[in-house]
């Protein structure tokens, strides 16, 4: 392998968690890439609006992340705008394989790859992807102004977004498998207040209903009794929660029953020099913040974990031959 292809580390995901292990790795002098297949950011690109990161009471997401970046940038990160294929660790390096063949090898390793909205896997969902059925408002609410949606969910992300919606759309049914919400209290209270928001209690969809290439209702089913019920609907925006991003993760790296990595207080995972940060990792709470101090966590631990290699190596090369 070229030496230019050795990295102290490389970091695989340009959302918080890596951006912000970028900044660290930066800072540290360590000889870093970050590797991101889309726009840096992630999942924040979504965000209409994020009001609970530290030191802005309201910022864009788009913008968020742009900053996340800039600030990376400034200690002249090197980046890599492709697909990973596959992480092969190693006793003396970990490997990193781009889609396009090349190569990378790294002392340490920062996944930072996220998660994927979760499906309702319901009939007509599939189908009715983009034509009415979608999993991000700020992307998509914007077609159903005036309009009467559904949002299924309970938690932040499912007020969030309906309440982004409410500021579109005619009426926005919140549909709840439960009588209480998981949501923050903030949001919660935010949505009681939101005089165009519903919440439709106990109540799954069990299917979405197709008319003229888009979608024109929703079989509701009440989750007391299995009473069914169609709901005429021009949309349905689904946030109930989601799933990481586990492709990539090498085997002999722990996860629990769900997929989520499984590490120390250092985001370490069950191999040296290989780092879980984020919604990747099996955690209480999914916010920015703690993705983005997850990226510190790990950036300084690697840090220490690549000092101890190379000075192994130094100690090595030192030695008479034989020995
Ligand atoms: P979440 O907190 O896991 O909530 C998922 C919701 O969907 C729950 O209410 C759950 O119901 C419901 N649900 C799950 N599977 C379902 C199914 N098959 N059918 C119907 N309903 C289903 O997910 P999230 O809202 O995406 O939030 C993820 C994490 O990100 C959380 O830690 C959250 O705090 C954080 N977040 C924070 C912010 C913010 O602070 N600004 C914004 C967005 C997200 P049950 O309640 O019955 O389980």
């Amino acid at each position: 392998m070229a030496t230019g292809d050795m990295y102290d580390v490389v970091i695989v995901g340009g959302g918080p968690g890596g951006l912000s292990a970028a900044i660290y790795a930066m800072r540290a002098a360590l000889k870093t890439v970050l590797i991101e297949k889309a726009v840096p950011g992630g999942q924040i690109n979504l965000s209409d609006s994020v009001e609970n990161y530290p030191g802005f009471t309201h910022i864009g997401g788009a913008e968020l992340s742009m900053r996340f970046a800039e600030h990376a940038r400034s200690y002249g990160l090197t980046e890599i705008n492709e697909e990973v294929a596959a992480i092969e660790p190693g006793l003396e390096h970990h490997t990193v394989r781009l889609a396009g063949g090349r190569a990378l090898a790294a002392h340490a390793v920062i996944l930072a790859t996220g998660g994927t909205p979760r499906k309702l896997k319901v009939p007509g969902e599939d189908a009715l992807y983009g034509k009415g059925v979608s999993y991000c408002a700020v992307c998509d609410g914007f077609f159903f102004r005036g309009k009467q949606v559904i949002v299924v969910g309970g938690g932040d992300s499912a007020c969030e977004e309906g309440l982004y919606l409410a500021k579109l759309a005619e009426k926005v049914y919140l549909v709840h498998r439960r009588d209480a919400l998981r949501a923050s209290m903030i949001l919660q209270q935010r949505v009681a207040a939101e005089c165009k928001m519903e919440v439709l209690w106990n109540s799954v969809v069990a299917e979405i209903k197709e008319s003229n290439g888009g979608v024109s209702g929703v079989r509701l089913r009440d989750t007391r009794n299995g009473q069914e019920r169609d709901m005429p609907i021009d949309g349905i925006f689904i946030f109930i929660g989601f799933d990481p991003n586990s492709q990539l993760i090498p085997a002999g790296v722990r996860r629990n029953v769900d997929g989520f990595v499984l590490t120390d207080d250092q985001c370490s995972t069950a191999i040296p020099g290989i780092y879980a940060v984020g919604d990747l990792r099996e955690r209480y709470a999914r916010q920015i913040v703690l993705a983005a101090a997850d990226g510190c966590m790990a950036a300084l631990s690697a840090a220490h974990y690549v000092e101890g290699r190379k000075a192994k190596d130094a100690v090595s090369c030192e030695l008479p031959a034989g020995l």
